[in-house]
């Protein structure tokens, strides 16, 4: 077991001036190695696995991803350090950017395949046809499975014990909407009110996440912040972008949030926006404690 990652107090003249309390959940810190690629909720997801890496060593993994995934970065990154293969079906054309150049580098073997192909992804006719070996080990894309309910639902008891009392609001991005079922879940019994804010576009991601919970969606306590994808999945202003150093993975964000990294711009970066637009807006209520889970990111 990992130890939690850190709680941190954060000081914005927003949150001052609108009397919110102010947290992050730096789960971007929540890594085997520090800086490494294998971080975040990405290790949360891939919990079911990592916790045995003795049933990992000499299988081979085989996953799905676009071509800027945080998760086939840290599935590589997991090949290497626990000893297993790794074959992943990727979106797109074969072209080179950092994170596809870090995969090839890892020794990953990349298999790329159209937009229509890739559709079929959970048909089993599909998967049979890509000559999967019966040893290979599955993993489906994001690292999303039942099984890593319980695991991406702990940055929410951690607070809970870090904090000593429950958030008043507890609020996180989703992609795929795995981890926010995981929080939602963790979250049931204590009353915060969670808010998640989709990186995609559409009203959807709330059917995702009761889907995940096999609940009907009127039984699932959550706010759905739909106002904050800027246009879609990885879509976001320009001014977001910061040159970073040759050879990091990294494209970040600086939305000025004193005392964090930039923020990565598909998931994180829009989530503190849309939190900090909603602080200033006045959602909040003078008194509250007010926690945004980073979930990491390394693109
Ligand atoms: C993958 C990812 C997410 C999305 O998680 P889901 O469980 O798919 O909703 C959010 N934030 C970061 C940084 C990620 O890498």
């Amino acid at each position: 077991m990992l130890a939690p990652s850190p709680l941190q107090p954060l000081t914005h003249p927003l949150a001052h001036a609108a009397g919110v309390r102010l947290y992050c959940k730096r789960d971007d810190l929540y890594a085997f190695d520090a800086g490494s690629p294998l971080q975040g909720n990405k290790v949360r997801k891939l919990w079911p696995y990592l916790s045995d890496p003795a049933s990992l060593r000499g299988r081979r993994v085989v996953s799905f991803g676009g071509a800027f995934s945080n998760h086939l970065a840290a599935l590589a990154t997991a090949g290497l350090r626990f000893g297993f293969a790794t074959r992943f079906i990727v979106r797109g054309e074969p072209v080179s950017n950092p994170v596809l150049d870090y995969l090839r580098a890892a020794g990953s073997e990349l298999h790329f395949v159209s937009r229509s192909e890739y559709r079929r992804r959970h048909d089993e006719d599909y998967l049979r046809g890509l000559a999967i070996d019966t040893s290979d080990i599955l993993i489906p894309e994001g690292g999303s499975t039942t099984a890593s309910l319980g695991a991406v639902g702990k940055p929410f008891t951690e607070t809970v014990d870090q904090l000593g009392e429950v958030p008043t609001y507890f609020c996180l991005s989703a992609g795929t909407g795995c981890t926010a079922a995981g929080i939602v879940d963790a979250a049931s019994d204590y009353g915060s009110e969670i808010e998640v804010y989709p990186a995609l576009k559409g009203d959807w991601m709330l059917g995702e996440i009761a889907a995940w919970l096999e609940r009907p969606s009127e039984d699932i306590l959550v706010r759905m912040i739909y106002d904050y994808t800027y246009g879609g999945y990885a879509k976001f202003p320009p001014h977001w972008r910061l040159n970073t150093p040759d050879g990091c993975l990294a494209k970040r964000a600086d939305i000025g949030i004193a005392g964090l990294p930039p923020l990565e711009p598909v998931y994180t970066a829009k989530l503190f926006a849309g939190v900090m637009d909603r602080i200033a807006k006045g959602v909040y209520a003078p008194g509250s404690t007010l926690v945004i889970l980073h979930t990491g990111g390394i693109y």
